[in-house]
């Protein structure tokens, strides 16, 4: 008999995986296209490594802490929560995958809002769950009894908002934890961009689990790093289905190093957030539609004085400026999103570049 290899679970076998964004090949790009920090992380990260490697990197034949046991006492003075309240991952992704294997599967539907981070679906659907999405309002706010009476076991709020941009305030945010008889996941990737969290509501309220990554605002993508702050009893059993040293001995260390360096954040997060201000009014002086921005990216229509904001306007001028090799990412699935250019906030010059395009496409 001939070997064969047996069919995917038929859940899987339906299944599509993450598209991420587009990383180019070869030098010469302006990468505004997914949300990476544009400036390199802190030193003390780098040294943190560099002491981690020395002898030879003998300590890289012992595996790290299996709980990220000093990573989540750095996560707690970060943010003033109890370690023991602090699951680490590797990536928030990590985390928000543990969240959905423990409390979602058959009968057990999660719940997002529509738009918003498109991994959640794909997560939900490798556990064989059923997602239920509730829109944003054409305001861009939340609609607190649609998300109460969604019938999900997790809802997952993303504040800010990607890929729109906007921030719901803590306010909005209790409400919706109040109201929803689940576990609220407020998947705060942006928040350290915005002028409030939810960090609060995670230490005071019963069904709120706050998720952050050192994606963004510490400049770590690549080193794969986030964490929960949940429920005393939700931390316990995401412990129990996560891999058992889900995060590397560099990657602990680092993080470590990058959550105690708060100097660095403060001058990065506020150079962010200039460039973000300074792009955002340029684009509205030019008559582009630009939606608020609390993160590190800025979600506008596009238009010219010959071409409205429409589907096709989004894509030529993505065409246009790919073409010149700024890369920024279209969301053509949603119609809060569809007319609209994402555009990653990127250094000063690669911010003036990125103009200085839209000046000449807005001229073709
Ligand atoms: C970038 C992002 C994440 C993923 O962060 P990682 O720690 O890199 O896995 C999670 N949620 C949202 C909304 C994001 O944009």
């Amino acid at each position: 008999m001939s070997a064969k290899i047996p069919a995917a679970n038929p859940h899987v076998a339906a299944m599509s995986p993450y598209v991420p964004g587009e990383q180019p090949q070869g030098g010469g790009w302006v990468k505004l296209n997914t949300n990476e920090n544009p400036y390199p992380p802190s030193l003390r990260s780098l040294e943190a490594i560099r002491v981690a490697l020395l002898n030879d990197g003998a300590a890289l034949r012992l595996y790290p802490s299996p709980d990220s046991a000093p990573l989540r006492e750095a996560v707690a003075r970060f943010h003033g929560f109890a370690a023991a309240r602090v699951v680490a991952g590797n990536g928030s992704d990590d985390i928000l995958n543990l969240i959905i294997r423990a409390y979602a599967g058959p009968g057990r539907p999660i719940g997002m809002l529509n738009p918003s981070y498109s991994l959640y679906p794909v997560l939900a659907a490798a556990q064989a769950a059923e997602v239920v999405k509730v829109e944003v309002t054409e305001q861009l706010s939340v609609d607190v009894d649609a998300i109460a009476q969604c019938g999900a076991t997790v809802f997952f709020l993303t504040n800010p908002n990607a890929p729109l941009g906007v921030a719901f305030t803590p306010d909005v945010v209790r409400a919706v934890a109040k109201a929803f008889p689940g576990l609220l996941v407020v998947d705060e990737a942006y928040a350290s961009f915005a002028d409030a969290d939810c960090v609060a509501l995670a230490r005071e309220l019963p069904n709120v689990i706050v998720t952050r990554t050192l994606s963004k605002a510490h400049a770590l993508a690549g080193l794969r790093v986030g964490y929960a702050l949940c429920p005393a009893g939700v931390a316990e059993v995401l412990h129990r289905v996560r891999d058992s040293y889900n995060v590397d001995r560099l990657a602990q260390v680092a993080a470590a190093a990058a959550l105690d360096d708060r100097e660095w954040l403060d001058v990065t997060v506020a150079q962010v957030r200039a460039t973000r201000e300074r792009l955002a009014a340029a684009l509205r002086k030019l008559g582009w539609q630009v939606n608020p921005a609390a993160g590190n990216f800025v979600l506008a229509a596009p238009v010219s004085s010959t071409r409205a904001a429409s589907v096709e306007t989004s894509a030529h001028c993505f065409e246009f400026l790919r073409a010149r090799k700024i890369l920024v990412r279209r969301f053509p699935h949603h119609r809060l999103t569809e007319k609209s250019l994402r555009i990653s906030v990127g250094t000063e010059q690669e911010t003036d570049v990125f103009l200085q395009a839209v000046a000449a496409w807005m001229e073709g």
